[in-house]
């Protein structure tokens, strides 16, 4: 009686620090001011040293700058390619160290994720990153101190072209086109995600940019998106 009394008030806590926290999440964006006709195209999980670089190739071509949300223990074993994101002008965001789910962590392990990743991607890119985007899409109570620390931001976003189903390059292409709006986030993977995800990412990028500008849309990096700071429609995740 007395452990199953324990167990629920451990199961609730759990659920007030995960679950609760998401009623928080009212403070993480998803999505810039409908003020102008402007797309962010974020991309998760990288760097990967074949698919980033290829996704690199095919945005320089179509000129389009993004943003790349950066797996920090990923960073530093491909900082080439970190060196090119940062060289062709996009912006560099955190994915976390190791890309542990905020589930899992304590607050210490939370504070280190984030703070980790944070020092070490701000150095490799040159400037202090100022967004967070937490794998999986789960945050916890304590992320939200570990972030105003850091002066990061916590970004959702408003398009998920493919989740965790896989959705062919021509469906990923529609959905987003379908979906587009002023302002509108674009979650991306160009590295892990869903097996096989950057191959089907790349298919459908061009056909997706292509597509947004045919409709009267320009690209903007987060960063650029949410300029001036404050100014971001927020919403709960
Ligand atoms: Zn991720």
């Amino acid at each position: 009686m007395i452990l199953g009394r324990l167990a629920l008030g451990a199961a609730a806590a759990w659920a007030a620090y995960t679950l609760g926290a998401h009623v928080l999440a009212a403070g993480c964006v998803r999505r810039g001011p409908a003020t102008r006709r402007r797309i962010a195209l974020t991309f998760d999980d990288g760097p990967d040293a074949v698919w980033t670089e290829r996704t690199l190739v095919l945005l320089d071509k179509q000129q389009v700058r993004a943003s790349f949300f950066l797996v920090g223990e990923r960073a530093a074993r491909a900082p080439e390619t970190v060196r090119r994101i940062v060289a062709a002008g996009h912006e560099i965001g955190s994915h976390g160290w190791s890309h542990r789910s905020l589930w899992l962590c304590g607050p210490r392990r939370t504070e280190a994720e984030i703070g980790r990743a944070h020092r070490f991607l701000s150095e490799a890119a040159d400037r202090p990153v100022l967004h967070f985007r937490p794998p999986w899409g789960m945050v916890n109570a304590p992320m939200f101190a570990a972030l105003r620390r850091c002066g990061e931001r916590c970004v959702f976003w408003s398009i998920q072209p493919e989740g965790l189903r896989a959705a062919p390059a021509a469906e990923q292409a529609e959905h987003v086109m379908r979906r587009a709006h002023p302002g509108a986030i674009v979650n991306l993977h160009d590295a892990e995600g869903v097996r096989g995800a950057p191959e089907r990412l790349l298919a459908a990028l061009p056909a997706m940019i292509e597509g947004l500008r045919a409709a009267g849309y320009d690209f903007a990096t987060v960063g650029e998106l949410l300029e001036p700071r404050g100014s971001a429609t927020l919403g709960i995740f």
